[in-house]
């Protein structure tokens, strides 16, 4: 039976490192702030900002909430941008994708300022990944790469496997991977001979949100395997990419759904806003 990578351990002990720092600022006569905006009333994304803002009020980070209409504009939601852009108190701004098909989304995140793009989705930040020069990096990925790190995990020299090419999971986790010195392949819908590559992997990062679709056939005896997925059973249950009761009896490592990934990308969330604020001060 593999080793449980715990994200709920993890991610308290990431949120009490970020508590302490914000403790510092405080005692400084400083106070770190998140602006989250929402629009509309979709109901996975006013879950999503509940969950941050009580992150936020756990760790003493300011969070200040706008809930938009849907009929909000483009025009509107530029308007709100720019002024939280201009505002020295706000060190984050987070926009809740996704936004309401009547709004412009690239051009909604090209006008958050870069340094104050928390999500890190901004091009100049992509762009910023790409080099290995980064200020923040998308929060997924790094939850993924503070796992690792936290289980000792070195990847140098791995042969790391990333399923999914989504621009805010697949892409930058493989160049976080590579930056880290593994040898990276990335597969998608498109790939042949999907399970051989798998098969390859001595670290297997799954995010492609088809439950159950890694099955132990696909994967090495003693990989580590991480569970990005967020999916549901046939049952309604909550559940990952990764069928975890037959991969877990083949893997070394692997992360449980819910209780893995999931946890970590508020906390990274918490840290992107932390190091914001710290650069601008
Ligand atoms: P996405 O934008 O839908 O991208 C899915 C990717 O998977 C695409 O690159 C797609 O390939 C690939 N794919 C789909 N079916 C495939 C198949 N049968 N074989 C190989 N590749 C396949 O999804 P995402 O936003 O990256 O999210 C992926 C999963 O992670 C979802 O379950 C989501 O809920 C979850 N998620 C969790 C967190 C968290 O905090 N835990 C955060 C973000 C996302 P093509 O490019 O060829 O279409």
């Amino acid at each position: 039976m593999a080793k449980i990578i715990d994200g709920k351990e993890i991610s308290a002990f990431v949120k009490n490192r970020i508590a302490k720092e914000v403790e510092e600022f405080k005692k400084g006569g400083k106070e770190i702030c998140l602006a989250v905006i929402i629009v509309g009333e979709d109901s996975a994304s006013k879950v999503y900002v509940a969950n941050k803002e009580k992150a936020c009020e756990a760790l003493g980070i300011k969070s200040l909430k706008y809930a938009l209409p849907e009929s909000t504009t483009n025009e509107e939601l530029l308007e709100l941008i720019h002024k939280l852009n201009n505002d020295k108190s706000v060190n984050g701004i987070l926009c809740q994708l996704p936004l309401p098909k009547h709004l412009d989304e690239k051009l909604i995140i090209e006008n958050i300022l870069p340094e104050k793009d928390v999500d890190a989705f901004h091009p100049v930040n992509v762009g910023r990944i790409m080099i290995g020069d980064y200020d923040f990096l998308p929060c997924t990925p790094a939850g993924v790469m503070e796992m690792l790190k936290y289980e000792n995990i070195d990847v140098t020299g791995k042969e790391c496997v990333v399923l999914g090419r989504s621009n805010i999971v697949g892409k930058p986790m493989a160049m976080l991977l590579l930056h880290s010195n593994a040898t990276v392949t990335v597969c998608h819908s498109r790939t042949k001979n999907l399970a051989d590559i798998c098969r390859r992997a001595d670290v297997l990062v799954v995010a492609i949100g088809k439950a159950k679709f890694v099955t132990a056939d696909m994967v090495k005896p003693g990989a580590v395997v991480i569970d990005v997925g967020m999916d549901r059973d046939e049952n309604g249950k909550l559940c990952g990419d990764v069928d975890f009761a037959t991969v877990s009896e083949v893997a070394s490592a692997i992360t449980p759904v819910p209780g893995g990934v999931g946890p970590m990308t508020i906390a990274m969330l918490m840290q992107n806003t932390l190091n914001a604020a710290k650069k601008q001060l």
